[in-house]
């Protein structure tokens, strides 16, 4: 457990306990959790197989009090100083240049690991750190990736592959991520010896804030590279394929695991986030697994009753039999007509009635009308609505 996940990972909340959470409180918090997302009886369901890691490692921490106790203090730190906790030099170019956080959308090259060979002979010290030896090979995740995607309502509905272009950040092929013209590598900071910050005394505090003469990152270049202008980063393009599954709806997240960005000294992909937009389709509406279809009926067929033919998506039409005395608005169901849901069953077409009012009459019709008004089947419906109106 490095410091960097201690700092990046909120253990509390994961367990949903306070921080002054007692041992017995951690204890039924993980219990509940870990029985929650517990792999067998979530099978296939990465996402919970996730939670059911982040539940696990947050227990690991907080229920023993030496590692929570450390993780506290890691936690208490001023944000400005976290890539030093190291002590000593700082290897991982990755902190230095601010990236790889999550949700960053930048991708991070082996610079760091290039670095640490470049410096690991002249900075020996910093050798008790548990996190960033010098020349160690951290391994790291790579960064989480998101994007938007359009999709054409049939798209949507059955799945589709699309290929996405991913647009991120890696270190510059020249100078490989040093920021230093090729045949040049950068010189240690004289100013703080590396550290990146410096120590200003003021009465008797001392205070510490990132190094001026070489802005945190604990070293100097002479030569900047040409390629980069000297910021060491460079933008790459990446096409990846990605399926998204039958039924997703509009303004869903979808998460591809492992499509995000490289990880770096053979860490794993960060995951590629995806926004679903789904195009209007002109017929058939959407709410939830559900697809939703408006049908126009006649008066004398909402009235009498009546067999409509209505059609369903991408399949034959079926054949909806309406009751006498239909009303304008009632909601019929076509079972297993609608969008595919993750266990890949099926939701229903919901249908709606939309009683429609004749526009034009010929004569044959008016008369019927009016002989229907003098049958009595048109009793004054608002008889006592003047009177209801009245009260208070
Ligand atoms: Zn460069
Ligand atoms: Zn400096």
């Amino acid at each position: 457990m490095s410091t960097k996940d201690y700092l990046e990972k909120d253990y509390y909340k994961v367990l949903g306990v306070a921080k002054t959470a007692s041992q017995e409180e951690i204890k039924k918090s993980y219990r509940k959790l870990a029985r929650k997302y517990h792999p067998d009886a979530n099978k296939g369901d990465t996402d919970a197989e996730d939670r059911f890691k982040e539940v696990s490692e947050a227990y690991d921490v907080l229920s023993d009090e030496k590692r929570r106790k450390e993780y506290d203090s890691v936690r208490s730190m001023p944000g400005g100083f976290r890539g030093q906790q190291g002590g000593g030099f700082p290897f991982d170019l990755g902190d230095l240049f601010g990236q790889g956080g999550p949700g960053g959308g930048t991708q991070t090259g082996g610079a760091g690991e290039r670095i640490g060979d470049l410096f690991g002979g002249l900075f020996g010290r910093g050798g008790g750190t548990r996190t960033t030896g010098p020349g160690t090979r951290r391994a790291r995740r790579g960064a989480d990736v998101e994007t938007d995607v359009t999709l054409p309502f049939g798209r949507a509905m059955n799945g589709v592959t699309v290929p996405i272009k991913l647009t991120s950040e890696a270190a510059c092929n020249s100078c490989r991520g040093t920021g230093a013209k090729a045949g040049t590598v950068p010189r240690v900071c004289p100013n703080c010896e590396g550290t990146g910050h410096e120590t200003r005394n003021l009465g008797s505090f001392g205070f510490q804030e990132p190094c001026k003469e070489c802005h945190g990152r604990g070293l100097v270049v002479d030569d900047p590279c040409p390629v980069c202008n000297g910021s060491g980063r460079a933008t790459g393009t990446r096409t990846i394929q990605a399926r998204i599954p039958a039924g997703v709806a509009d303004g869903q997240k979808i998460r591809l695991k492992g499509k995000g960005a490289p990880g770096e000294n053979g860490g794993p992909h960060g995951d590629l986030y995806v926004n679903i937009k789904v195009r209007p389709h002109p017929v058939f509406g959407r709410t939830g697994d559900n697809l939703t279809l408006t049908v126009p009926v006649t008066f004398p067929e909402a009235a009498l009753g009546a067999e409509i033919r209505v059609p369903t998506f991408q399949g034959q039409p079926v054949t909806l039999k309406l009751p006498e005395g239909t009303p304008n608005g009632r909601k019929f169901r076509v079972k297993g007509r609608g969008a595919t849901r993750r266990d890949g069953t099926k939701g229903d077409l919901l249908v709606t009635v939309d009683v429609q009012i004749p526009q034009k009459l010929d004569d044959q019709a008016r008369e019927a009308l009016v002989k229907l008004r003098e049958s009595g089947s048109g009793d004054d419906l608002r008889a006592d609505l003047v009177q209801q109106a009245r009260q208070e």
